[in-house]
Protein backbone atom coordinates (compact mmCIF):
# COMPACT_ATOMS: atom_id res chain seq x y z
CA UNK A 1 0.00 0.00 0.00
CA UNK A 2 1.09 3.44 -0.48
CA UNK A 3 1.63 6.20 2.13
CA UNK A 4 0.16 9.93 1.74
CA UNK A 5 4.26 10.99 1.65
CA UNK A 6 4.40 8.72 -1.59
CA UNK A 7 1.43 9.68 -2.96
CA UNK A 8 2.63 13.78 -2.48
CA UNK A 9 6.05 13.15 -3.70
CA UNK A 10 4.46 11.11 -7.00
CA UNK A 11 1.75 13.69 -7.91
CA UNK A 12 4.42 16.48 -6.84
CA UNK A 13 5.97 15.72 -9.75
CA UNK A 14 3.23 15.90 -12.35
CA UNK A 15 3.56 19.40 -13.50
CA UNK A 16 0.25 20.87 -13.96
CA UNK A 17 0.32 24.85 -12.95
CA UNK A 18 -2.86 26.94 -14.04
CA UNK A 19 -2.16 29.47 -16.41
CA UNK A 20 -3.86 33.06 -16.00
CA UNK A 21 -2.85 33.81 -20.02
CA UNK A 22 -3.58 30.62 -20.98
CA UNK A 23 -6.80 29.07 -22.41
CA UNK A 24 -10.54 30.19 -21.35
CA UNK A 25 -12.75 28.24 -19.66
CA UNK A 26 -11.27 24.68 -17.67
CA UNK A 27 -8.62 23.78 -18.21
CA UNK A 28 -6.50 26.84 -18.25
CA UNK A 29 -3.80 24.61 -19.13
CA UNK A 30 -3.42 21.18 -21.47
CA UNK A 31 -1.21 20.07 -19.22
CA UNK A 32 -4.09 19.75 -16.45
CA UNK A 33 -5.20 16.76 -17.67
CA UNK A 34 -1.60 15.03 -16.37
CA UNK A 35 -2.71 15.01 -13.47
CA UNK A 36 -6.49 14.70 -13.89
CA UNK A 37 -5.38 10.92 -16.11
CA UNK A 38 -3.48 10.14 -13.74
CA UNK A 39 -6.21 10.42 -10.85
CA UNK A 40 -8.31 8.58 -12.21
CA UNK A 41 -6.11 5.84 -13.42
CA UNK A 42 -5.62 5.64 -9.14
CA UNK A 43 -9.09 5.43 -8.28
CA UNK A 44 -9.26 2.75 -10.89
CA UNK A 45 -6.94 0.71 -9.43
CA UNK A 46 -8.42 1.25 -6.05
CA UNK A 47 -11.70 -0.56 -7.45
CA UNK A 48 -13.84 2.97 -7.74
CA UNK A 49 -14.66 2.11 -11.09
CA UNK A 50 -16.58 5.51 -12.07
CA UNK A 51 -14.12 7.43 -11.48
CA UNK A 52 -13.51 9.67 -14.69
CA UNK A 53 -12.27 12.81 -16.18
CA UNK A 54 -15.33 15.49 -17.99
CA UNK A 55 -14.02 17.62 -20.82
CA UNK A 56 -13.23 20.76 -18.30
CA UNK A 57 -11.09 18.73 -16.74
CA UNK A 58 -13.27 17.83 -13.20
CA UNK A 59 -12.48 14.28 -12.23
CA UNK A 60 -15.54 12.97 -9.98
CA UNK A 61 -15.50 10.18 -8.57
CA UNK A 62 -18.41 7.93 -5.81
CA UNK A 63 -17.69 5.85 -3.00
CA UNK A 64 -20.67 3.86 -2.53
CA UNK A 65 -21.54 3.37 1.23
CA UNK A 66 -21.01 0.43 3.01
CA UNK A 67 -24.42 -1.71 3.30
CA UNK A 68 -26.26 -0.92 6.23
CA UNK A 69 -25.00 2.79 6.06
CA UNK A 70 -26.93 3.91 2.97
CA UNK A 71 -29.15 6.44 5.52
CA UNK A 72 -25.64 8.96 6.48
CA UNK A 73 -25.91 11.63 4.27
CA UNK A 74 -23.25 11.81 1.18
CA UNK A 75 -20.08 13.69 2.02
CA UNK A 76 -17.56 15.10 -0.52
CA UNK A 77 -14.21 16.04 -0.38
CA UNK A 78 -12.66 18.02 -2.55
CA UNK A 79 -9.36 19.25 -3.55
CA UNK A 80 -7.30 21.09 -6.58
CA UNK A 81 -5.31 19.34 -9.08
CA UNK A 82 -3.39 23.37 -9.90
CA UNK A 83 -0.39 24.77 -8.86
CA UNK A 84 -0.23 28.18 -8.57
CA UNK A 85 1.60 30.46 -11.08
CA UNK A 86 2.79 32.48 -8.84
CA UNK A 87 6.04 30.31 -9.00
CA UNK A 88 7.14 27.37 -11.04
CA UNK A 89 6.15 23.91 -10.83
CA UNK A 90 7.59 22.50 -13.79
CA UNK A 91 10.28 19.89 -12.64
CA UNK A 92 9.35 19.92 -9.17
CA UNK A 93 11.97 17.48 -6.69
CA UNK A 94 10.64 16.95 -3.58
CA UNK A 95 12.79 15.80 -0.91
CA UNK A 96 11.84 14.54 2.77
CA UNK A 97 14.47 16.40 4.85
CA UNK A 98 15.25 15.65 8.28
CA UNK A 99 14.42 19.04 10.01
CA UNK A 100 16.59 19.28 13.87
CA UNK A 101 15.69 22.85 14.29
CA UNK A 102 17.51 26.05 12.87
CA UNK A 103 17.76 26.73 9.45
CA UNK A 104 17.38 24.19 7.05
CA UNK A 105 18.97 23.67 3.90
CA UNK A 106 17.38 23.18 0.74
CA UNK A 107 19.94 23.21 -1.87
CA UNK A 108 23.61 23.32 -1.20
CA UNK A 109 24.55 23.60 -4.44
CA UNK A 110 22.58 27.17 -5.25
CA UNK A 111 22.67 28.07 -1.50
CA UNK A 112 19.27 27.83 -1.00
CA UNK A 113 17.75 28.20 2.41
CA UNK A 114 15.14 28.56 4.50
CA UNK A 115 15.74 30.71 7.36
CA UNK A 116 13.79 30.00 10.73
CA UNK A 117 14.13 33.64 11.53
CA UNK A 118 12.15 34.47 8.23
CA UNK A 119 9.68 31.39 8.34
CA UNK A 120 9.16 31.22 12.56
CA UNK A 121 6.51 28.74 12.43
CA UNK A 122 9.54 26.15 10.93
CA UNK A 123 10.87 25.90 14.44
CA UNK A 124 7.15 24.07 15.42
CA UNK A 125 8.45 21.28 13.04
CA UNK A 126 11.52 20.59 14.95
CA UNK A 127 12.38 16.68 14.87
CA UNK A 128 10.04 16.07 12.30
CA UNK A 129 10.27 15.17 8.31
CA UNK A 130 9.25 17.45 6.33
CA UNK A 131 8.26 16.81 2.51
CA UNK A 132 9.90 19.98 0.65
CA UNK A 133 10.75 21.23 -3.28
CA UNK A 134 14.42 21.59 -3.67
CA UNK A 135 14.11 25.44 -3.19
CA UNK A 136 14.22 25.96 -7.17
CA UNK A 137 10.44 25.21 -7.94
CA UNK A 138 7.41 25.56 -5.50
CA UNK A 139 6.54 22.05 -4.27
CA UNK A 140 2.52 21.60 -4.58
CA UNK A 141 1.37 20.82 -1.71
CA UNK A 142 -0.94 23.37 -2.25
CA UNK A 143 -3.07 21.61 -3.16
CA UNK A 144 -1.34 17.84 -3.73
CA UNK A 145 -1.43 17.31 -0.07
CA UNK A 146 -5.09 17.80 -0.12
CA UNK A 147 -5.44 15.08 -2.92
CA UNK A 148 -2.81 12.59 -1.36
CA UNK A 149 -4.98 13.10 2.10
CA UNK A 150 -8.30 12.01 0.51
CA UNK A 151 -6.89 9.09 -1.60
CA UNK A 152 -4.81 7.72 1.09
CA UNK A 153 -8.00 7.66 3.69
CA UNK A 154 -10.18 6.32 1.11
CA UNK A 155 -7.77 3.68 0.50
CA UNK A 156 -7.65 3.18 3.85
CA UNK A 157 -10.42 2.98 4.79
CA UNK A 158 -11.32 0.56 1.63
CA UNK A 159 -8.51 -2.02 2.70
CA UNK A 160 -9.97 -2.09 6.45
CA UNK A 161 -12.89 -2.76 5.68
CA UNK A 162 -14.19 0.86 7.40
CA UNK A 163 -17.77 1.70 7.26
CA UNK A 164 -18.80 4.62 6.13
CA UNK A 165 -21.48 6.21 4.14
CA UNK A 166 -21.67 7.44 0.43
CA UNK A 167 -18.36 9.29 -0.42
CA UNK A 168 -18.19 12.18 -3.33
CA UNK A 169 -14.93 12.29 -4.93
CA UNK A 170 -14.06 15.91 -7.17
CA UNK A 171 -10.58 17.41 -8.08
CA UNK A 172 -10.83 20.36 -9.78
CA UNK A 173 -8.81 22.16 -12.04
CA UNK A 174 -7.82 26.01 -11.91
CA UNK A 175 -8.59 26.80 -8.57
CA UNK A 176 -5.25 29.23 -8.40
CA UNK A 177 -6.74 31.12 -10.99
CA UNK A 178 -10.22 31.53 -9.27
CA UNK A 179 -11.85 29.06 -11.81
CA UNK A 180 -11.87 26.37 -9.49
CA UNK A 181 -15.87 25.94 -8.95
CA UNK A 182 -16.87 27.33 -12.68
CA UNK A 183 -17.92 24.37 -14.22
CA UNK A 184 -18.07 21.82 -10.95
CA UNK A 185 -21.31 19.86 -11.66
CA UNK A 186 -22.77 20.16 -7.94
CA UNK A 187 -25.55 18.52 -8.92
CA UNK A 188 -24.15 15.59 -10.75
CA UNK A 189 -21.64 15.48 -7.39
CA UNK A 190 -24.48 14.50 -5.20
CA UNK A 191 -23.05 15.14 -2.12
CA UNK A 192 -25.37 16.24 0.39
CA UNK A 193 -22.53 18.81 2.25
CA UNK A 194 -18.76 19.03 1.28
CA UNK A 195 -15.04 20.16 2.40
CA UNK A 196 -12.58 21.12 0.33
CA UNK A 197 -8.99 19.94 1.58
CA UNK A 198 -6.94 22.76 0.76
CA UNK A 199 -6.15 24.75 4.08
CA UNK A 200 -2.57 25.02 5.88
CA UNK A 201 -1.73 23.92 9.29
CA UNK A 202 -2.96 20.94 10.72
CA UNK A 203 -4.59 22.43 13.47
CA UNK A 204 -6.57 25.18 11.38
CA UNK A 205 -9.47 24.98 9.34
CA UNK A 206 -11.61 27.04 8.26
CA UNK A 207 -15.42 28.31 7.34
CA UNK A 208 -15.19 31.96 6.70
CA UNK A 209 -13.65 34.15 3.62
CA UNK A 210 -13.82 37.63 2.19
CA UNK A 211 -17.01 39.00 0.48
CA UNK A 212 -14.94 39.62 -2.81
CA UNK A 213 -15.20 42.02 -5.94
CA UNK A 214 -13.20 43.20 -8.51
CA UNK A 215 -12.80 46.92 -9.77
CA UNK A 216 -12.13 48.48 -13.11
CA UNK A 217 -11.43 51.88 -13.03
CA UNK A 218 -11.02 53.55 -16.12
CA UNK A 219 -9.43 57.38 -16.42
CA UNK A 220 -9.88 59.32 -19.50
CA UNK A 221 -7.66 62.63 -20.02
CA UNK A 222 -7.08 64.82 -22.61
CA UNK A 223 -3.27 64.71 -24.66
CA UNK A 224 -1.87 67.52 -26.04
CA UNK A 225 1.71 68.78 -26.38
CA UNK A 226 3.52 69.62 -22.90
CA UNK A 227 4.15 73.16 -24.66
CA UNK A 228 1.13 74.49 -24.80
CA UNK A 229 -0.85 72.28 -22.41
CA UNK A 230 -1.97 75.06 -19.99
CA UNK A 231 -5.64 74.61 -19.10
CA UNK A 232 -6.08 72.06 -22.09
CA UNK A 233 -4.10 69.16 -20.79
CA UNK A 234 -5.83 66.38 -18.64
CA UNK A 235 -3.61 63.95 -17.31
CA UNK A 236 -4.95 60.70 -17.10
CA UNK A 237 -1.71 59.38 -14.89
CA UNK A 238 -2.37 61.87 -12.61
CA UNK A 239 -5.96 62.03 -11.96
CA UNK A 240 -5.44 58.03 -11.44
CA UNK A 241 -3.29 58.77 -8.56
CA UNK A 242 -5.69 61.60 -7.58
CA UNK A 243 -8.34 58.94 -7.39
CA UNK A 244 -6.94 56.50 -5.50
CA UNK A 245 -5.93 59.23 -2.89
CA UNK A 246 -9.51 59.28 -2.64
CA UNK A 247 -9.24 55.98 -0.82
CA UNK A 248 -8.47 54.86 2.50
CA UNK A 249 -4.52 54.70 2.90
CA UNK A 250 -4.23 52.28 5.54
CA UNK A 251 -7.18 50.18 4.01
CA UNK A 252 -4.69 47.97 1.65
CA UNK A 253 -3.31 44.82 2.34
CA UNK A 254 0.09 46.11 3.59
CA UNK A 255 -1.61 47.54 6.73
CA UNK A 256 -4.42 44.77 7.43
CA UNK A 257 -5.35 41.53 9.28
CA UNK A 258 -7.61 39.60 10.66
CA UNK A 259 -11.20 40.17 10.09
CA UNK A 260 -9.64 44.23 8.25
CA UNK A 261 -10.81 44.65 4.86
CA UNK A 262 -9.15 46.46 1.80
CA UNK A 263 -8.96 48.02 -1.08
CA UNK A 264 -5.91 46.21 -3.17
CA UNK A 265 -4.68 48.38 -6.73
CA UNK A 266 -3.43 45.39 -8.22
CA UNK A 267 -2.30 46.62 -12.13
CA UNK A 268 -2.14 50.03 -13.50
CA UNK A 269 -1.32 51.04 -16.97
CA UNK A 270 -1.83 53.95 -19.12
CA UNK A 271 -0.01 56.87 -20.79
CA UNK A 272 -1.79 60.80 -20.30
CA UNK A 273 -4.92 59.96 -22.56
CA UNK A 274 -5.92 57.46 -21.00
CA UNK A 275 -5.46 55.45 -18.08
CA UNK A 276 -6.27 51.96 -16.41
CA UNK A 277 -6.29 50.60 -13.02
CA UNK A 278 -7.63 47.42 -11.44
CA UNK A 279 -8.21 46.91 -7.71
CA UNK A 280 -9.50 44.40 -6.28
CA UNK A 281 -12.01 45.05 -2.81
CA UNK A 282 -12.29 42.55 0.13
CA UNK A 283 -14.21 42.32 3.39
CA UNK A 284 -15.53 39.58 6.15
CA UNK A 285 -18.42 41.33 6.86
CA UNK A 286 -21.03 41.76 4.30
CA UNK A 287 -22.16 45.33 5.67
CA UNK A 288 -18.82 47.24 5.30
CA UNK A 289 -18.30 45.38 1.67
CA UNK A 290 -21.31 47.15 0.56
CA UNK A 291 -20.02 50.22 2.23
CA UNK A 292 -16.70 49.69 0.14
CA UNK A 293 -18.25 49.30 -2.88
CA UNK A 294 -20.54 52.07 -2.33
CA UNK A 295 -17.46 54.74 -1.39
CA UNK A 296 -15.10 52.76 -4.24
CA UNK A 297 -18.69 54.76 -6.11
CA UNK A 298 -17.97 57.95 -4.34
CA UNK A 299 -14.88 58.46 -4.89
CA UNK A 300 -15.41 58.05 -8.99
CA UNK A 301 -18.42 60.58 -8.53
CA UNK A 302 -16.06 62.73 -6.86
CA UNK A 303 -13.79 62.67 -9.63
CA UNK A 304 -16.23 62.88 -12.47
CA UNK A 305 -17.63 66.14 -10.17
CA UNK A 306 -13.71 67.58 -10.21
CA UNK A 307 -13.06 66.75 -13.86
CA UNK A 308 -16.51 66.42 -15.81
CA UNK A 309 -18.97 63.51 -16.27
CA UNK A 310 -17.54 60.38 -17.71
CA UNK A 311 -14.30 61.28 -16.99
CA UNK A 312 -13.62 58.47 -14.07
CA UNK A 313 -15.65 54.75 -14.93
CA UNK A 314 -15.54 52.56 -12.09
CA UNK A 315 -17.02 49.24 -12.89
CA UNK A 316 -17.46 47.25 -9.56
CA UNK A 317 -18.46 43.52 -10.10
CA UNK A 318 -18.75 40.86 -7.04
CA UNK A 319 -16.75 37.60 -7.53
CA UNK A 320 -17.53 35.65 -4.43
CA UNK A 321 -19.20 36.16 -1.28
CA UNK A 322 -18.22 34.79 2.51
CA UNK A 323 -19.38 31.32 3.18
CA UNK A 324 -20.34 31.86 6.45
CA UNK A 325 -23.26 33.56 5.63
CA UNK A 326 -24.47 30.17 4.54
CA UNK A 327 -23.29 28.23 6.67
CA UNK A 328 -23.65 29.79 9.80
CA UNK A 329 -27.81 28.40 9.77
CA UNK A 330 -25.55 24.80 9.20
CA UNK A 331 -22.78 24.43 11.80
CA UNK A 332 -23.21 21.23 12.42
CA UNK A 333 -21.05 20.60 9.52
CA UNK A 334 -18.60 22.89 11.20
CA UNK A 335 -18.79 21.19 14.03
CA UNK A 336 -18.29 17.55 12.04
CA UNK A 337 -14.96 19.44 11.10
CA UNK A 338 -13.66 20.32 14.26
CA UNK A 339 -14.57 16.80 16.04
CA UNK A 340 -12.84 14.85 12.95
CA UNK A 341 -9.68 16.99 13.77
CA UNK A 342 -9.63 16.14 17.65
CA UNK A 343 -10.66 12.40 16.89
CA UNK A 344 -7.10 12.66 14.56
CA UNK A 345 -5.15 13.97 17.72
CA UNK A 346 -5.58 17.76 17.20
CA UNK A 347 -6.42 18.66 20.64
CA UNK A 348 -7.40 22.37 20.11
CA UNK A 349 -8.27 23.04 16.19
CA UNK A 350 -8.30 26.27 15.67
CA UNK A 351 -9.99 28.63 12.88
CA UNK A 352 -9.44 31.64 11.27
CA UNK A 353 -10.81 33.98 9.14
CA UNK A 354 -9.66 33.27 5.42
CA UNK A 355 -8.46 36.10 3.88
CA UNK A 356 -9.26 34.95 0.41
CA UNK A 357 -11.73 33.10 -0.83
CA UNK A 358 -12.01 28.96 -2.13
CA UNK A 359 -13.27 27.02 -4.20
CA UNK A 360 -15.64 26.21 -1.60
CA UNK A 361 -16.85 29.75 -1.31
CA UNK A 362 -18.31 29.61 -4.76
CA UNK A 363 -19.41 25.98 -4.40
CA UNK A 364 -21.53 26.94 -0.98
CA UNK A 365 -23.67 29.68 -3.16
CA UNK A 366 -24.12 26.85 -5.86
CA UNK A 367 -25.62 24.93 -2.97
CA UNK A 368 -22.81 22.26 -1.76
CA UNK A 369 -21.74 23.78 1.42
CA UNK A 370 -18.28 23.51 1.50
CA UNK A 371 -16.04 24.58 4.52
CA UNK A 372 -12.12 24.25 3.85
CA UNK A 373 -10.06 21.46 6.06
CA UNK A 374 -6.12 21.71 6.41
CA UNK A 375 -4.01 19.55 4.72
CA UNK A 376 -0.77 20.43 6.38
CA UNK A 377 1.04 23.10 3.90
CA UNK A 378 3.15 25.85 4.52
CA UNK A 379 4.16 28.71 3.26
CA UNK A 380 2.38 28.08 -0.22
CA UNK A 381 2.86 29.66 -3.97
CA UNK A 382 7.06 29.83 -3.18
CA UNK A 383 10.23 27.44 -2.88
CA UNK A 384 9.98 27.27 0.55
CA UNK A 385 6.85 25.32 0.19
CA UNK A 386 6.60 22.26 2.54
CA UNK A 387 4.64 19.66 4.72
CA UNK A 388 5.61 17.75 7.56
CA UNK A 389 4.88 13.86 7.50
CA UNK A 390 3.36 14.07 10.54
CA UNK A 391 1.30 16.90 9.49
CA UNK A 392 -0.10 14.36 5.93
CA UNK A 393 -0.64 11.65 8.43
CA UNK A 394 -3.23 13.34 10.85
CA UNK A 395 -4.33 15.01 7.73
CA UNK A 396 -5.74 10.99 6.62
CA UNK A 397 -6.82 10.44 10.32
CA UNK A 398 -9.06 13.28 10.24
CA UNK A 399 -10.46 12.25 6.83
CA UNK A 400 -11.45 8.24 8.45
CA UNK A 401 -13.04 10.37 11.77
CA UNK A 402 -15.27 12.51 9.32
CA UNK A 403 -16.68 10.00 7.58
CA UNK A 404 -16.91 7.58 10.15
CA UNK A 405 -20.34 6.47 10.97
CA UNK A 406 -20.49 7.19 14.82
CA UNK A 407 -19.48 10.87 14.65
CA UNK A 408 -21.71 11.82 11.70
CA UNK A 409 -24.38 10.22 13.31
CA UNK A 410 -23.81 12.45 16.41
CA UNK A 411 -22.95 15.15 14.99
CA UNK A 412 -24.95 15.30 12.15
CA UNK A 413 -27.70 13.68 12.44
CA UNK A 414 -28.41 14.80 16.22
CA UNK A 415 -27.87 18.17 14.55
CA UNK A 416 -25.47 19.03 17.62
CA UNK A 417 -24.25 22.48 17.86
ZN1 LIG B 1 -4.90 25.73 -2.76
Amino acid sequence: MDTVVDRLVRYAKIYSESDSYGQSGTPSAQREFDMANLLVEELHGLGIDNAFVDQHCYVYAWVPATPGYEHLPAIGLIAHMDTSPDMTGKDVKPQILHYEGGDLILNREQNIVMEAARFPELTKFAGQDLVCSDGTTLLGADDKAGIAIILQAVEELLAEGAPHGKLCLGFTPDEEIGRGASNFDVTGFGADFAYTLDGGDITDYEYETFNAAMATVTVHGFSIHPGTAKDRMKNALLMSMEFNALLPALETPGHTEGYEGFFHLQEMSGKVEEARMVYIIRDHSMERFQERKAAFQKAAEEMNRRYGAGTVEAKVEDQYYNMYEVLKDHLEIVTLAEEAMKAAGVAHPTHSPIRGGTDGCMLTYKGLLCPNLPCGGHNAHGRFEFAPVESLKTGVRTVKALVSPALVERVISGKEQ
